[in-house]
């Protein structure tokens, strides 16, 4: 080599180190750009699933788990929400379609919600409005509403879906993963074409209620039956973009442009088989075959699918791809109507680097450097639900003026 060379490559060398270094500071500054973003904005997650977790590994009573300290399982406890600038979240109270006691074991979990909140006072509050979380917030508390995921919950009557209300759930995903008698889910075979004339007259209720109508896990006639029904903006707690990954729990984006004309938000779901971009569409065409050969089998298709994932170990994913979807839902709907709705504690394989909720400032550090200002980010963080739920109370008080409760005919007795 000569000394010229030699000098050239060790010039180029240098440099490409020196970017490097350049490139860490800029990530290291970028981090703390947002960390501090974090401390004048309000996060505000649309689903979080700790109730059912706490409830699956048989700690109702808060016993096993102190969320006060860093735990080592799952993916939230109080040390980690405040590490992660998370100011409000969505507690799901979900309910899987098949179960036997769909309202009793809805109102455990609320109960569990509200317990969680007398437990840790200092950290939680629950909130039933937005003036409610604002006040949280400003108290330094973790604002705490109330969701429920799976409209099998109110066993097919409004009076239930009043109750529930009434008890403090601010949203209900009209199905989870199985249609029902009323509404079609994304993940199983449609049945009405949407929402049946019940489930239209859910959707007035929720709306003169004052209860979000959310259309995650629902199929996109649903959606657009929803968004054609419901004169209160709507949203998706956990749902990505399907032009960006085709799995069917994503918003495809004429719908996505009928949530913009509604004035609603869909928030992102960090799940891997959610947000890369090939897998989403291999895995749910396999899930879709065993569906199909396993008609009245949910176990079978269970199992299938487990032996598929173990074949086929789904990529993880990146922060980028997050975005990515974030990105999309901006570009087709507008920067008023995405928010985000990470899953934690309900999904099995997230992005590499968004392991828990003290990870959200990652994310938020990607959309700055993606060039998003301050107020942009502030929006996408929560100032949007926090308008769509403002704005859903005020529809509320104008209905309840003229609108009276539908009431269903009681149960034949016996
Ligand atoms: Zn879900």
């Amino acid at each position: 080599m000569s000394k010229f060379r030699f000098f050239a490559l060790s010039l180029a060398l240098a440099s490409l180190g020196w970017l490097r270094a350049a490139d860490a500071d800029d990530d290291a500054a970028l981090l703390e750009r947002a960390r501090r973003l974090h401390e004048t904005s309000i996060l505000f997650d649309g689903h979080n699933d700790l109730p059912w977790r706490l409830r699956k590994d048989g700690d109702l009573r808060f016993e096993k788990f102190d969320l006060s300290k860093r735990l080592t399982t799952g993916q939230t406890d109080i040390p980690r929400l405040r590490e992660g600038g998370l100011k409000a979240q969505f507690w799901s109270v979900y309910i899987p379609s098949e179960h036997p006691h769909p309202a009793r074991t809805v109102i455990e979990q609320i109960d569990l919600v509200k317990r969680m909140a007398e437990r840790y006072p200092d950290d939680f509050a629950i909130a039933y409005t937005a003036d409610d979380v604002e006040h949280a917030v400003r108290a330094g508390k973790i604002a705490s509403l109330i969701g429920i995921e799976g409209g099998v919950a109110i066993e097919h009557n409004l009076a239930l879906l009043r109750a529930f209300y009434s008890l403090g759930a601010r949203y209900m995903t009209l199905t989870h993963a199985t249609t029902l008698d009323w509404a079609d889910s994304a993940t199983d075979a449609p049945r009405h074409g949407g929402l049946t004339e019940f489930g239209e007259r859910v959707v007035r209720e929720m709306n003169r209620l004052g209860m979000l109508v959310d259309i995650s896990h629902v199929s996109p006639d649903t959606m657009k039956d929803a968004l054609r029904v419901s004169v209160a903006p709507v949203i998706a707690s956990h749902s990505s973009a399907f032009a960006t990954a085709r799995h069917p729990r994503n918003v495809p984006d004429d719908v996505l442009k009928l949530v913009a004309r509604n004035g609603g938000v869909v928030m992102v779901n960090f799940y891997s088989g959610f947000i890369v971009s090939e897998y989403a569409e291999r895995s749910s065409a396999e899930r879709a075959r065993l569906r199909a050969a396993h008609p009245h089998d949910p176990a079978a298709v269970e199992k299938g699918y487990e032996d598929w994932l173990k074949a086929h170990p789904m990529p993880r994913g990146t922060i980028g791809d997050v975005a990515n979807h974030i990105d999309h839902i901006i570009k087709v709907a507008g920067i008023d109507h995405v928010g985000i709705g990470s899953d934690f504690d309900g999904i099995t394989s997230w992005p590499e680097g968004l392991d828990d909720v003290s990870c959200y400032p990652k994310l938020t550090a990607e959309l700055l450097r993606r060039g998003r200002s301050d107020d942009e980010v502030r929006r996408i963080l929560g100032g949007n639900v926090l308008r769509v739920l403002r704005d859903a109370e005020r529809t509320s008080a104008r209905l309840r003026a003229t609108m009276r409760p539908e009431v269903d005919q009681p149960l034949p007795e016996k």
